[in-house]
């Protein structure tokens, strides 16, 4: 008899699996829903998607509800195998348990050992996600070669007036679920954010929908629009595909072939595939990667001396309590959908609470626990080294601070704020302008040998005006902008 597969939260999807017999296990451990408060819809993400797979596999699986994964495996008899987890924790879990066999990483494009050799040759200096994608490019054989010929590639201004993605109609799961987490709810377990109708995908074939969408609507606007912010449209061209690739339902080599496929029929411009792509394989794939191969793991070093913690506002989703546009608009974007695109978790909130000195690993945490996409390894390495810095430039070269005028240039927000993104003091001074500039002088024995920072600092050398924005920014604190 083969050895059942164990199949973890973020293992859901086909290719977790070797044959259409193997027998399977699933674990639903409460507890992990209990000791941190998760996003409401990130926790209905989690149980549906575990259930919906259970469901598909009929007899072959076996779906525990246990306090503990030891107390599951336990239960179970006959060898019991797992794919390489996605969590150092869950890792040195399975390490612990005698006779569980453990099978390599799946759901990437590169193996760990590939990216070691990569990371460890002779003068290889810092580690660039740039080198990094290059590399996995020439590796994996991706959009190399020549381009489409025959009929031109699409180049035109695609509109985003494009059909929204095949909705989700939730199902008798998903209302089991619900009854599940109200329960839950009324024995004590909290919760952030707001319950609403399922917009994620929890099966391999919702997601196959959603991503067959986006290849053909939206793929061809995201090199455009990848890094636009919306009031109107919290969507843009973005396909909301994160959450299916983190819980295993989406392979990520599949995804990229489909879309280079869709550049060589001319179908998609070269500048937006190579940006999904870019993403892919080259962002996801370095996150991953450097979440095992960096030791001692993530844990900020405080280079940037941030040591607020989150205020509760922030941590409760509060958005009403905020006037700066841009931040109430995602924020409740947050509390809403559990989702908003990169450049908002990026240019907003992460850009705020660097200006504002939050501690970075608490904000990785609370980026995990608020999205429907957080994990570990994705959230550490990104909030911790490229948004907050605090790594020592592993992940990027410079703090990922900006004004409200940079904001202004990629987003519509500030139209109808009450701050002017052009002030840095006053009643109208917007907090991302004069929050930017108190980070600046605040740091900038640290900051000044970067060129572009240099500029900035030099460009803010007048010592009374200084003075002026550190003690307006100081009094702003960590109060709702
Ligand atoms: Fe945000 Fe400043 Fe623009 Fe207001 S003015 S929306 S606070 S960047």
């Amino acid at each position: 008899m083969s050895p059942r597969r164990w199949l973890l939260a973020d293992q859901l999807g086909p290719h977790f699996l070797d044959d259409d017999r193997q027998p399977v296990l699933l674990v639903e451990v409460s507890e992990l829903f209990r000791r941190r408060r998760l996003h409401r819809q990130k926790a209905h993400l989690i149980l549906s998607a575990l259930r919906h797979r259970a469901a598909e596999l009929g007899d072959r699986a076996l779906l525990l509800r246990t306090g503990t994964f030891r107390e599951a495996l336990a239960s179970v008899d006959g060898p019991v195998e797992v794919c390489h987890p996605s969590t150092r924790a869950t890792l040195d879990f399975v390490r612990s348990v005698p006779g569980l066999a453990m099978l390599p990483p799946r759901g990437f494009v590169t193996d760990l050992a590939d990216f070691a050799d990569w990371a460890d040759r002779p003068r290889r200096g810092q580690l660039r996600m740039v080198d990094f994608y290059r590399y996995a490019k020439r590796r994996h054989g991706v959009l190399t070669g020549p381009g489409p010929t025959g009929r031109p590639t699409t180049t035109s201004g695609p509109t985003l007036d494009v059909p929204p993605p095949p909705p989700i109609v939730e199902d008798d799961i998903d209302a089991g679920v619900r009854a599940d987490l109200d329960r839950w709810e009324r024995d004590g377990v909290r919760f952030v954010g707001r319950d609403a109708p399922r917009t994620h995908p929890a099966s391999h074939t919702e997601a196959e929908e959603r991503l067959a969408h986006f290849l053909r609507y939206r793929l061809p606007a995201f090199g455009r629009y990848g890094d636009v912010m919306s009031a109107d449209d919290p969507v843009l061209a973005h396909g909301m595909l994160s959450s299916s690739f983190n819980l295993g339902l989406l392979d990520p080599a599949v995804a990229l072939h489909r879309a280079e496929a869709a550049w060589r029929a001319g179908e998609a411009p070269s500048a937006s595939v190579e940006a999904f792509v870019r993403g892919l394989l080259g962002w996801r794939e370095f996150l991953w990667q450097l979440y095992w191969y960096v030791e001692p793991p993530y844990r900020g070093t405080g280079w940037l001396a941030a040591t607020e913690s989150l205020p509760q506002w922030f941590v409760d989703l509060d958005a009403d309590a905020v006037e700066a546009r841009c931040l109430a608009d995602v924020l409740a974007g947050v509390r809403d959908r559990a989702w908003v695109h990169h450049a908002q978790r990026l240019l907003v909130l992460g850009n705020h609470a660097l200006q504002r000195g939050w501690r970075p690993t608490e904000l990785a945490d609370w980026f995990q626990r608020s999205f429907v996409d957080g994990v570990d390894w994705v959230m550490n390495t990104t909030v911790i080294g490229m948004s907050q810095y605090a790594d020592l430039a592993r992940v990027d070269t410079r703090p990922y601070a900006v004004d409200g005028r940079y904001i202004d240039e990629i987003s519509d927000y500030c139209t109808d704020c009450r701050y002017r993104p052009d002030r840095e003091l006053g009643d109208l001074a917007c907090p991302y302008t004069g929050g930017f500039a108190a980070f600046l002088h605040r740091n900038r024995e640290k900051l000044v040998a970067d060129p572009r920072l240099a500029a900035e600092l030099a460009a803010r050398d007048d010592p009374d005006r200084r003075e002026a924005v550190l003690a307006q920014e100081e009094k702003r604190g960590s109060n709702p902008p």
